[in-house]
């Protein structure tokens, strides 16, 4: 028998490849779009008082405390709740739930690039949208047949934020199909579809405790949507894994939420700080997409995106790159740390362009 024959039994894929994590603190990480600042002081508490005992115990599959919590906080219903390990876990869970259909499920060419991985790896026919050349949704696109649409709003790696009427626009005509809204980066300057989940027994939303909340150590994310659709991934997770959520993480998320006025003083800081670093990075002749999210999109009129990634790395600053598709080949993505953070990445810009 030749050696490793049970090779050809392995499933191939091609995994999405995230960011680098360097755990040095004293780097300048801005190339996963993390909140530069702490989770609320009561999730501190929360997990300071956590009570061991009650780890001996299984948790809820349905994450119950959160679910309740959320329900509160968003005005819905614990049975439109669904909460995974993160939205990357809840969009693979959509990914394999609503996407069984012949018609190919639409998703843009350039958007969260996992979306493709979740598509190959589940087997789905899947067609990508061109977005238009201003990095727009090409709405009239989402109007041909399909078996599902997943639109991030606000997008990334753009930042762009559609409004909520073309969202709904989209999500009346398609009746037949899931529309997964992925508002991970929502909170930073998009308007919410969650409201509209009442309205649309089609429409799914996606949200995540990693950006807004300074929680993405926790891996906490959640949908919003009809209970039918709902209890359609619970099924699905159920054949899976029941126990996703672990009883710590519920105590951390439900504090967090609980914290409305500290959520939205870091929001406000956050969205200051992203103004004023646009405006620096125009004034060193970058041409900066308008951004509701954390993070900022940027090309330079005449500096090669590689080259800067390269030099700012060498000054232990991080930022996203991705080659692909070639219009997008000469831009980085920039999260928004503090303010601090951001006058380094200045400066470190304006002696490299200068
Ligand atoms: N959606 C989008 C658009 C994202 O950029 C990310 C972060 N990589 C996620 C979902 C997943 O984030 P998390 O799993 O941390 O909730």
């Amino acid at each position: 028998m030749s050696e490793k024959a049970w090779l050809k039994n392995v499933r191939k894929v091609t995994p999405y490849v995230p960011g680098e994590q360097p755990q040095d603190l004293k780097k300048i990480k801005l190339n996963t779009n993390e909140n530069p600042y702490p989770p609320s002081k009561g999730v501190m508490e929360a997990l300071k008082e956590f009570d061991t005992s009650v780890l001996k115990l299984y948790p809820t599959t349905d994450a119950k405390e959160l679910r309740k919590t959320l329900a509160d906080y968003h005005k819905v219903e614990e049975k439109n709740l669904f909460i995974g390990v993160g939205s990357d876990d809840v969009l693979a869970t959509c990914f394999m739930t609503f996407f069984c259909g012949e018609k190919p499920t639409l998703f843009a060419d350039i958007t969260y690039s996992f979306y493709e991985v979740w598509a190959k790896f589940a087997g789905i026919n899947y067609k990508l949208v061109p977005l238009k050349e201003n990095f727009r949704q090409d709405e009239e696109a989402y109007y041909e047949e399909n078996g599902g649409i997943v639109i991030a709003n606000p997008n990334a790696p753009t930042s762009i934020a559609e409004s909520k009427e073309l969202i709904e626009r989209i999500v009346k005509a398609n009746p037949e199909s899931v529309v997964i809204i992925d508002e991970a980066y929502v909170d930073f300057g998009g308007e919410s579809v969650i409201g509209l989940t009442e309205k649309y027994d089609n429409l799914l939303v996606v949200r995540t405790f990693s950006k807004s909340r300074s929680l993405a150590g926790l891996r906490i994310g959640y949908a919003v949507g009809n209970e039918d659709l709902i209890n359609a991934m619970f099924a699905v997770r159920d054949s899976i894994n029941s126990y996703t959520i672990n009883t710590i993480a519920v105590k951390a998320a439900v504090a967090s939420v609980l914290d409305e006025e500290y959520f939205q003083s870091t929001l406000k800081k956050i969205v200051a700080t992203r103004e004023r670093a646009a405006l620096e990075l125009e004034k060193l002749g970058f041409d900066v997409l308008p951004s509701s999210a954390n993070f900022l999109y940027v090309t330079h009129k005449t500096r090669s995106a590689v080259d800067l990634q390269l030099k700012l790395r060498n000054e232990h600053i991080f930022v996203r790159y991705f080659k692909k598709p070639e219009r997008i080949s000469n831009y980085l993505r920039i999260s928004v740390g503090t303010d601090e953070e951001m006058d380094r990445l200045i400066e470190v810009l304006s002696k490299e362009i200068q």
